[in-house]
Parts: C-alpha cells; sequence; structure tokens
C-alpha cells in the first residue's frame, strides 16, 4: 500500500530588522520507498515515457539515487544547480522533467519558456526560498538603492527578478570577487552562510539577508572536530551553506560539483561530507574505493531538523515522476514580466561562467589559471 508521512519542519525565518529572526514552519510530504519489484516496474514505465514524450530527467545530487541512476542512464544529467539550467536550457527536448526544488524549476522555465517544465511535486521547496519574501526582500532592496543586488539561486523567480545578478555556489565567489574589483558594493540574500563566506574570502563589502538552509545550518563544528579526531587521516569537504565554524575545519570548501572533484582527486581515503547525504551516491560512484562519512548534524542525544537530508528534496519519488509524465500535472509556470527580469540576472552568470571556462580552456595551463578555481581549495 502506498503511504506517504507528512512532516512538519522548524527553520529560521529572517525579519527584516538586520540580523533578527524567527522560529517559522513549513511541512514536506515524504514518500515511502517502493519495494524493489514495483522499483523496476516504475523504472521500465519512466523510461519508456521519456521517449514517448520527448522528454528528459534533470536531477540534482540531493535526490534519490534511484532518481539519480535513471536520469544518467536515459541521457538526462544530475548535477549541481548550475549544471542543470546550462543541461535543460541546452537540451533539445520539448519537455524537462526537474526532480529537484521548486526554485530549480523555475529557473528551468525561464532558460527555456518554449519548453514544458514538469515537477515530481510541487510543494518541494526550500528553507532559502521560504526565508525570503519577494515583498520584504524588494523593500530591503529600497533601502539600499547604492548596493548591487546579487542573490543565489535558491530563491522565488520573484525575488531573482529584482536581482541583478543570480549566482549559484560553484561561481558566486568569483563574480562577487568580480564586482568587488569593479568597486560595487553589494547586496546579498539569502544565504548568511554562504554570503560571509564569500565576504571573508573576497573582502567585498557585503550587506547580508539572514536566510538559512536548514540542512547545512545544523552542522556542528564541535562535533566535527571530535569526529575529526577518530578519522585522522580523512579529509573535510564542506559546502559553503554550513556554519563558520564548520568551514574552518575544512580540507576544501566548495559547491557540490567542486566537493565531488576533490572527491575523486585528493589524495586520501576517507573524507568526512558537509553537505546533504544525498551526495554521497555521486561521490562513491565517482570514487568506490574511498570511503565516506556524513559530519555530524547534532551532538549526544540531540534531535537533528534534517538529519544530513533535505526533506523537500526528499519529496521527489519514482511513484510521483511516473504521474506527472502520465498526466502532464505539476508544469511550472513563471509569469512573462517576472520571467524577463530574473533572466537578465540568471543570464549574466551564465555568461559570466562561460566565459571562465573559455580562460582556462585558452590557457591550458592550472599553474597560472588557479585563480579561476577559486570556488574550491583550502577553506
Ligand atoms: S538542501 Fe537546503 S538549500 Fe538545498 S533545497 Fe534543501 S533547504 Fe534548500
Amino acid at each position: 500500500m502506498r503511504m506517504e508521512a507528512t512532516k512538519v519542519i522548524e527553520f529560521e525565518r529572517p525579519l527584516m530588522e538586520a540580523g533578527s529572526s524567527c522560529v517559522a514552519s513549513a511541512w514536506a510530504r515524504v514518500p515511502d520507498a517502493p519495494s524493489q519489484d514495483e522499483k523496476r516496474e516504475l523504472k521500465e514505465k519512466i523510461r519508456r515515457l521519456l521517449k514517448e514524450k520527448n522528454a528528459v530527467l534533470v536531477a540534482h545530487y540531493y535526490v534519490d539515487s534511484d532518481l539519480q541512476d535513471l536520469a544518467e542512464e536515459t541521457g538526462g544529467c544530475v548535477s549541481d544547480s548550475l549544471e542543470m539550467a546550462r543541461f535543460g536550457r541546452d537540451h533539445e527536448a520539448k519537455t524537462l522533467v526537474v526532480s529537484g526544488v521548486k526554485f530549480m524549476g523555475e529557473t528551468a522555465k525561464i532558460l527555456s519558456p518554449e519548453k514544458t517544465i514538469l515537477m515530481p511535486d510541487l510543494d518541494a521547496t526550500c528553507s532559502l526560498d521560504l526565508g525570503c519574501d519577494a515583498e520584504e526582500f524588494a523593500a530591503f532592496c529600497d533601502s539600499h538603492p547604492d548596493r548591487t543586488v546579487v542573490v543565489y539561486a535558491n530563491t522565488s523567480a520573484a525575488v531573482k527578478a529584482r536581482a541583478d545578478w543570480m549566482v549559484t555556489s560553484s561561481v558566486g565567489l568569483d563574480i562577487v570577487a568580480e564586482l568587488h574589483a569593479q568597486g560595487k558594493k553589494i547586496l546579498w540574500a539569502p544565504d548568511k552562510h554562504l554570503g560571509s563566506y564569500i565576504q571573508k574570502q573576497t573582502g567585498a563589502d557585503m550587506l547580508l539577508w539572514q536566510g538559512s538552509c536548514l540542512v547545512h545550518d545544523e552542522f556542528k563544528g564541535v562535533e566535527l572536530e571530535v569526529l575529526k579526531e577518530q578519522y585522522p587521516l580523512a579529509k573535510v569537504l564542506v559546502h559553503p551553506e554550513s556554519p563558520a565554524g564548520v568551514v574552518a575545519l575544512a580540507d576544501v570548501v566548495g559547491s557540490t560539483s567542486q566537493l565531488i572533484k576533490a572527491a575523486v582527486e585528493l589524495d586520501a581515503t576517507q573524507f568526512i561530507v558537509a553537505t546533504d547525504n544525498g551526495i554521497l551516491h555521486k561521490m562513491q560512484l565517482a570514487a568506490p574505493n574511498k570511503q565516506f562519512i556524513v559530519a555530524p548534524t547534532a551532538g549526544n542525544s540531540a534531535t537533528c531538523k534534517s538529519c544530513a537530508h533535505c526533506p523537500w528534496m526528499a519529496m521527489n519519488g519514482l511513484r510521483n515522476l511516473l504521474q506527472v509524465l502520465e498526466t502532464g500535472e505539476n508544469q511550472i509556470q513563471v509569469d512573462s514580466e517576472t520571467a524577463t527580469k530574473a533572466k537578465i540576472a540568471i543570464d549574466r552568470m551564465l555568461d559570466f561562467a562561460a566565459a571562465k571556462n573559455r580562460r582556462v580552456q585558452a590557457s591550458g595551463d592550472l599553474a597560472k589559471d588557479g585563480a579561476l578555481f577559486s570556488g574550491i581549495g583550502p577553506a
């Protein structure tokens, strides 16, 4: 029998007053795992329908491993939000099935308005998106008109429409460094930890919105130190949405793609990983002889809200994926005025990232181009 559990999630919601927040609550509907027989049947039907409907599956590293495998074997992609956006835009399929959270579907629709964008569950959201209301954010921007507005990908289309730039964690640091070099002052939203990490690395003048990711916010520096003592040879890989005390213990700080790259390339056999545990599937496939350990989210006898796995990413399952392919339900729509404005901010980032890649390819000299990889490296 099909079962779904609805989980209530508490998260920190920033208030307009600088640095203040309240506790808000949201919910996630998490499906139970199908049996092995049902999985096989569901996957078979999904493979067939993807072909019949000229559709491609674009999945995030944090979703269920079955969805990741299915995306890869059917010619789709599994990646971070920057690559998901690029892949979806450039793929010839008429329908993109975005397996992730809502802002990823909206970004896909903004970049490919002529395509049908389906999502397994339209209620899959993000604490960063929930914590950055478009009207409150517009008022914040209006009160700081001298600042260039840079927003993280994890925001609604309406928030992106108010921004000058959208960035992902793989290029955010480079873009802010460039804006800082041009003498610009930044208004950053919504993730306070990522914003503060970028501020420290670049020295830019940044005013930060106080949002946070409920998964990364729970990693604990003190417990991580204890774990490091147990695994003294392990390298620590940290996503910069984590608190500063966790970032300070990192060997590598980077986006999901950058952390996977580091797991493959670094000369170590054990890694402690501070990001959503969905990423371990890809890390283990990419580096099968290495051991990956999830960083601690809470101390002894404490409870954790996410336990290192995003409850909204977990809303993506094989059953609801099949259902949207069968019915065409759960289409993402973004009104054209919002989409046109948001696209300017997204295109700026994509153009910047493409130019950066061209510079790297043109030189081929990694020592010379080291600074171009500034998103990855020692903390
Ligand atoms: S892991 Fe964090 S940032 Fe990513 S979707 Fe979930 S709540 Fe948002």
